[in-house]
């Protein structure tokens, strides 16, 4: 693993136009479940019948009580963690220009990291069905669910359900910077949903060392991935800060 970490380091100082994309394992150690995987929210739910539109449109109350009232709750507690922290780090050592993100918890934002894609929205702001008021997420009152804008309209989150489409605006930047990048760091990230798993591809198609840190393997390990770091988030991003150091 030694070995594998300082060969990935050296490309890493090497590059002119590193990229992350990240997934829900960059936040467990920021205490956010991951959707799949160990001790993932859809052990407990049937995502269809969850986190797809058509069921929030159906009935909101549902879903609203069995998982956007623990998300709220979660997400404005969440903290960054070593993970967030280091890509901030390696921004503002001129490394790393951009961060494509799946998540929705605005840990990168909060880490400081500037430019950060974010694939599925977010859930720092909510916003009324039937008038498209905005408000934050931290000031959406939880005492009547469904909570309702002043015009009686159900609010919901800025983030994407399935069934929905990604912002084209983020979609069409992620897959710019994906086919212009040298390399891309993939951090938890189980690589299955659709489009946000091509961006590795398109990297590595268009010629860049692709890097994964992940405790688990995905489709892209060993096809997609150059170097395979096996261990949480933050623990790998801390040993990879500290090799960087030694090269710089
Ligand atoms: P996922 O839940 O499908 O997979 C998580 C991956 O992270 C798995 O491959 C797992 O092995 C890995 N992992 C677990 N712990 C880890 C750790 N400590 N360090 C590194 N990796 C770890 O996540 P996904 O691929 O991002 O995709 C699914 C969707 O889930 C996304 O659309 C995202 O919007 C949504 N989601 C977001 C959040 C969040 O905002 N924090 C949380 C849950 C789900
Ligand atoms: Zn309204």
């Amino acid at each position: 693993m030694d070995k594998i970490i300082r060969q990935a380091v050296e490309d890493l100082a090497k590059s002119k136009k590193a990229i992350a994309l990240t997934g829900a394992g960059i936040s467990v150690e920021s205490n956010i479940p991951p959707f799949r995987g160990k001790g993932g929210i859809w052990e407990k739910f049937d995502p269809m019948e969850y986190a797809h539109i058509d069921a929030f449109l159906k009935d909101p109350v549902k879903v609203w009580n069995a998982l956007l009232k623990d998300m709220k709750e979660i997400i404005d507690n969440a903290r960054p963690n070593d993970g967030h922290l280091g890509l901030a780090r390696l921004e503002q050592m001129g490394i790393l220009k951009t961060v494509i993100t799946q998540n929705v918890d605005g840990l990168h934002q909060m880490a400081g990291n500037t430019d950060v894609i974010e694939f599925h929205g977010n859930f720092a702001w909510h916003y009324c069905m039937e008038c498209n008021n905005r408000i934050k997420t931290k000031d959406v009152d939880l005492s009547d669910i469904p909570p309702r804008c002043a015009c009686g309209g159900i609010y919901r989150p800025e983030c994407v359900f399935f069934g929905e489409m990604i912002p084209p605006l983020n979609l069409m930047r992620s897959r710019q910077v994906s086919s212009t990048c040298d390399l891309m760091l993939v951090i938890g990230t189980s690589a299955i949903v659709q489009p946000a798993a091509l961006m590795p591809i398109i990297a590595k198609q268009s010629g860049a060392k692709v890097i994964e840190i992940n405790p688990e393997q995905t489709p892209l390990t060993g096809s997609v991935s150059d170097y395979i770091i096996t261990s949480k988030a933050g623990e790998a991003i801390n040993r990879i800060m500290a090799e960087l150091q030694t090269l710089l």
